[in-house]
Order: structure tokens, then sequence, then C-alpha cells
């Protein structure tokens, strides 16, 4: 069947977490800006740099005192999660006036269908001129826009070209792919991480063009249905469509704690399990939901001896009360725990089923439970996350009121 001809693009903001403090403080614009967490709490990683800050090779993921080596003028600014989380509700708001058919792809790329948009945008090149303008007067940032006849064209033409441009925009179409793509080293590939790109060179594949070669059984033959796909990306094939809403479901809820020291005792790193578990099913109940499977992730402290253990459970029963998911994290995490000293601390709750339909039983007190919850989140709710809590917060392990000024790990 032949498939209509999609115009996808792909907007990036550039330096997102940067632009967006720079747009707080416009004295930073022109200078080299590092968003970076506090070094004393260990979080002390660039999470995002200006340009100016790349110029002299600043990099995402580097510690901060790298950082400072590299570039000793280097202004460091803290990260402030829920500036960067309302800039990009601000974005899909600029892309949803031009099309219904956008889909957020990353807290700072969003894919758009502009496909049968011509008589109201004019071309998709013109589209994609209008939209990086509309971006940057109303928000400061700069994106950059890739276009492409499917999602993968639009990601690569944005990734590998646009982001070096100085219009921000580039595009890849069918017959225009091999002539740019082919060229570039095989990691450059959308799907080929370090691994795969290890196995692909001891194949001799090292361009994107020597895959696209061969012939099409031999990566099949070797990763199964993952081998075709990346065959398909280097002749820049990808079925897939934009389904606005499908994307990105809400798989879990769940987060992990970068702990401020290393964590020995077992009532310390329960304490703070417990905190995560609380926080877990606030987040559940607020959706509306229950979970059936709690998640524990524990990383060990010492680099040079990884330890750790990642384990799920199913629950009994659906839950959103950490009565009755904290018995079950607490069982996986003294069963699987070595002893060694812990540095990150995570739990999720995941399958996530509707709140309202659950299974009666003759056992529990479900509507005991449910209304027990229901008047902590008020209160939560109308005097903050830390208007009641367990004792076990005030112990020392406790991290409650550390982590009540912080979105996602990063402060607030
Ligand atoms: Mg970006």
């Amino acid at each position: 069947m032949e498939k209509q001809r999609q115009a996808i693009l792909l907007a990036d903001a550039e330096s997102f977490y940067a632009s967006v403090e720079i747009t707080h403080n416009p004295s930073l614009r022109g200078k080299p800006v590092a968003v970076c967490g506090d070094p004393a709490l260990r979080h002390g990683l660039v999470l995002a740099a200006s340009k100016e800050a790349k110029a002299y090779g600043v990099k995402t993921g580097q510690p901060a005192w790298e950082c400072r080596r590299l570039c000793p003028g280097v202004i460091f600014v803290r990260p402030h999660m829920n500036r960067y989380l309302e800039s990009a509700l601000e974005m899909t708001r600029i892309f949803e006036q031009f099309t219904d058919r956008v889909v957020p792809y990353s807290i700072d790329e969003h894919f758009l269908d502009l496909s049968g948009c011509e008589r109201l945008w004019g071309t998709p090149h013109e589209a994609a001129r209008r939209i990086l303008r509309q971006v940057w007067d109303e928000t400061g940032i700069r994106c950059r826009i890739g276009l492409g006849e499917n999602p993968l064209q639009a990601k690569m033409a944005c990734d590998r070209f646009a982001k070096k441009r100085v219009d921000g925009f580039f595009e890849l179409n069918s017959t225009n792919y091999a002539a740019h793509v082919w060229s570039l080293p095989i990691g450059n590939l959308f799907g080929v991480g370090p691994r795969m790109k290890d196995h692909f060179n001891r194949m001799a594949v090292r361009t994107i063009g020597d895959l696209a070669r061969l012939p099409r059984e031999i990566p099949t033959r070797r990763w199964g249905v993952n081998g075709l796909l990346l065959w398909l990306n280097a002749h820049g094939i990808d079925y897939s469509t934009l389904q606005p809403g499908t994307l990105a479901p809400q798989k879990g809820v769940g987060h992990c704690a970068t702990l401020p020291r290393d964590y020995a005792s077992r009532q310390e790193i329960e304490a703070v399990l417990l905190e995560l578990t609380e926080e877990a099913c606030f987040r559940a109940r607020t959706l509306g939901k229950m979970g059936t499977t709690v998640h524990v992730y524990c990383r060990g402290a010492d680099f040079d001896h990884p330890s750790g253990f990642s384990r799920q459970k199913k629950l009994p029963e659906p839950a959103s009360a950490a009565t009755e998911v904290y018995p079950v994290a607490q069982q996986l995490f003294r069963r699987h725990w070595d002893g060694r000293p812990v540095r990150a601390v995570g739990l999720n709750l995941s399958g996530l089923t509707d709140r309202r339909c659950y299974q009666l039983s003759l056992f529990n007190h479900r509507e005991i439970t449910n209304s027990l919850s229901a008047a902590m989140d008020e209160i939560r709710e109308r005097f903050g996350p830390t208007a009641l809590f367990r004792a076990a917060s005030l112990t020392s392990g406790g991290q409650l009121f550390t982590r009540a000024n912080m979105i996602g790990g990063h402060e607030k």
C-alpha cells in the first residue's frame, strides 16, 4: 500500500535547562553557563551547558570540577525543575497552534505532524521557520527543527544536521537520505548505542552506509527484529506514525533518591524507602490509580565494586496506600540487599489500574485504608508535603525534608 507522504517535524530546544535559566536571568546571556546540582549533595553533575560553555568542551554529565577545569570562568546555576516543566508546556502550547498532532518526545523535544497543513502554513520548511521564530519571540529559547517524511528522518535531520546549522533547520527525505546520512559513523544512527556500535565495528560496519549495503538478512539473523529495525533506519525507513496521547503512557509512578551520604544501616535505608513509598502512593492516588507491581532499586556506594539490586514483586492486590505497598517493598529490600553501603534508592509502582475498580475482600479493610489515605492527601494538598509525615522521616536517614524542595531529584 502506498503511504501518503508525511511531513514530520522534530523540534528540539537548544541547551534547554541553560536557556531557561538565561531567560530568568538575562544578565547570563552570552556567558558560559552550566546548570549543575549541589556538589555537597553529590548532585554535582552538569545537567546542561550554554553554547558558550560548550565551546570550552563542557558537556552534559560532567562533574562540576571537570567543568571548572575546562572553563574557569563558568557560571554555575542551580537547577529549577519546575521552570523547565513550565517552559516545556509553553512550547507544547505554541506547537499546538500549528497542528493538533503534537507528541512530546522528551522534556525538550516534540514531534509535530504537519502533513496536509500546507494551505495553512505554507511548505513544511516555511512552517518550521515560523515555529522557530515564534518560540524564540515568546520564550527566548532557540529551537532547532528536523523535517522528514517519518519520525526517524525528522530525528536524524535534527540531531545530525539542524543542530549544526545557523538557521537551525534541516530536511531529510527518501531522495536525499543516503547522500547525507550514509557517510556518517554507524554510532550516529538512531537506535545504535555504544555496545551495538562495537558489534557493528567488529563486523567491519563503520558507517551507516556500510549497514545499509548489507543484505537485510545479516542483521536480522543476528539480532532479530531489532537488527531489522536498525537496517531499516539505515535506509531512512520508519513505519511508525505519530499518535498524540498514546506515546509515553504513564508507565508507573516513583522516584529514585540519591542519598546525601552513603547509608549503611538498614533503618536509615528503610526510612528513605518508606518515604519513597508514600510519595509514589500519593502520586498514584492523585492520578486516580492503584499499582499492581512494586519495584525496588538500590545502588551500592562503591564504584570499584558495583553492587546493588533491582527487583520487583507483584502486590497481593492492587494498592495505592503506603501501608499496603511498603511491606512488599521492605520484603524485597531485606531479601536482596547485600548489606553494603548504599548510594541511591529507588521505588516504582507500576501496572497502574483504575482506582475505582477493585476486588472486595473479606480479609482486609480497603474502605478504611482508602479513607485514611484520602484524609492524608487532603492535609498534604492544603498544607504541603511536610505537613504530615511518618516518624521515620525524623530519624537520621530521613530525606523527606530535603526532597520536599525538589522535583524529580532536582531543586525546584
Ligand atoms: Mg535539546
